[in-house]
């Protein structure tokens, strides 16, 4: 158990090779609670949650005294339902999405879960609330049930295994000679992108967390994998808040909300049907061009 608590020293050596995903990783640090977040307030209580709500009201947000990234958002993303965040590159999307584990705080505005400010919560009540999928699968060094058990280190060896089989990962983890012992990361065994994503939808869903953060991947799989990747986040999708910066069409298209951002302001939001029929709309816009929205993202 020490292990899953002593992979700083790996993520730091990890972080370096990733340049622009640098965001993700501190998620990953973030979730894993060995990323010190924003200071806790003195006499913080844990936060309650009951629906899920996630609520940013007038949130302004700038890296260090940079430009402003968010300039006054307003979304809410209801309980159990899907949000997805669409807009082109750099409008702020993966932005909020790090706002929420209170990786950065906002400079104005507030968030909410269930009316609760969570720049007023205990940090450990607030990620427990919380997982997230990134768009790079990130395996730690040792076995595939070390790489699923970061997820929640206190999770039973039957905990894992559900999770694996909700993710669609099981079969292919048994295949392996050595099954969840099986080494995996950079020296262990190759997995094709596809199972590494599994995997990592496995490390998610053993948090058994309300909130799901996604970053949907951009990278094509081949269609057997794309399935089962597919498979494996409806899954993890079901009865949860999600908050999914999309980057396929179909999750577009599905979710109960779509917030379309541009430079740091939500643009538009609705539904797929209303936006579609918006013709002057942003959304509209790039429908009718029929950019696929991998490309937009
Ligand atoms: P999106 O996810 O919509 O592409 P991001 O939230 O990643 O947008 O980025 C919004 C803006 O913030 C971009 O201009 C980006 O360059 C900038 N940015 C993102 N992360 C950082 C960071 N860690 N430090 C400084 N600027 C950043
Ligand atoms: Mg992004």
């Amino acid at each position: 158990l020490l292990m899953a608590y002593d992979p700083a020293r790996r993520l730091a050596k990890l972080q370096v090779q990733l340049d622009r995903a640098v965001v993700n990783a501190q998620m990953i640090y973030a979730l894993l609670d060995m990323q010190p977040a924003q200071r806790e307030m003195a006499g913080a209580k844990d936060l309650v949650v009951d629906k899920a709500r996630v609520e940013l009201k007038n949130v302004v947000f700038s890296y260090g005294s940079g430009n402003p990234i968010l300039r006054g958002v307003d979304l809410v993303a209801e309980g159990g339902q899907t949000t997805a965040l669409v807009g082109p590159s750099g409008a702020g999307k993966s932005t909020i999405i790090s706002l929420i584990p209170r990786f950065y705080d906002p400079a104005e505005g507030a968030i909410l879960i269930d009316g609760q400010n969570i720049a007023e919560v205990t940090k450990s009540s607030l990620r427990h609330q919380l997982a997230y999928v990134s768009q790079q699968p990130y395996l730690f060094e040792g076995t595939i049930r070390d790489n699923i058990r970061y997820g929640r280190p206190e999770a039973t060896d039957a905990e894992v295994e559900e999770a694996a089989r909700l993710a669609y990962a099981h079969d292919f983890i048994l295949a392996q000679p050595l099954g969840y012992e099986t080494p995996v990361g950079e020296n262990g065994m190759s997995l094709s992108g596809g199972q590494r994503q599994r995997l990592s939808i496995a490390r998610a869903l053993v948090r058994n967390a309300p909130i799901l953060l996604l970053d949907e991947a951009t990278s094509a799989l081949d269609n057997e994998s794309e399935a089962a990747v597919q498979k494996a986040l409806d899954t993890a999708m079901r009865g949860r808040t999600v908050i999914v910066i999309a980057h396929r069409l179909s999750t577009v298209v599905k979710a109960d909300k779509i917030i379309v951002m541009h430079e740091g302001r939500v643009m538009e939001e609705g539904t797929h049907e209303v936006l579609a029929q918006r013709k002057d709309g942003l959304y509209a816009r790039l429908n009718n061009l029929q950019l696929p929205v991998r490309d937009l993202s």
